[in-house]
């Protein structure tokens, strides 16, 4: 599914319009399409002693992401008929 429609300009701010109040642009969201959550996977990183999740990457072939303390990048792939953990160890 692919809602990235070309907007109209309806977000232009102009000076009269400051009745439209938004109190926070939805944290940190750069892909147009994520508007349900995306699936992850919790993963605990060995290196560093933490949890955290990871999630599905663009393309929906694998798992991507990196540990919150030191970087270290971890990916999963999905295969068919693979594995249906949603926790994973990294070392
Ligand atoms: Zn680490």
């Amino acid at each position: 599914m692919n809602h990235s429609n070309s907007k109209p300009a309806a977000t232009e701010i102009t000076s009269e319009l400051d009745l439209v109040c938004e109190p926070e642009s939805r944290t940190t969201d750069r892909s147009p399409s994520s508007s349900t959550a995306r699936p992850f996977l919790g993963v605990h990183f060995h290196c560093c002693q933490v949890y955290a999740r990871i999630f599905i990457a663009a393309d929906g072939t694998a798992y991507r992401g990196s540990c919150p303390r030191c970087g270290k990048p971890v990916s999963f792939r999905i295969g068919e008929g693979g594995t249906s953990h949603r926790f994973f160890d990294v070392y």
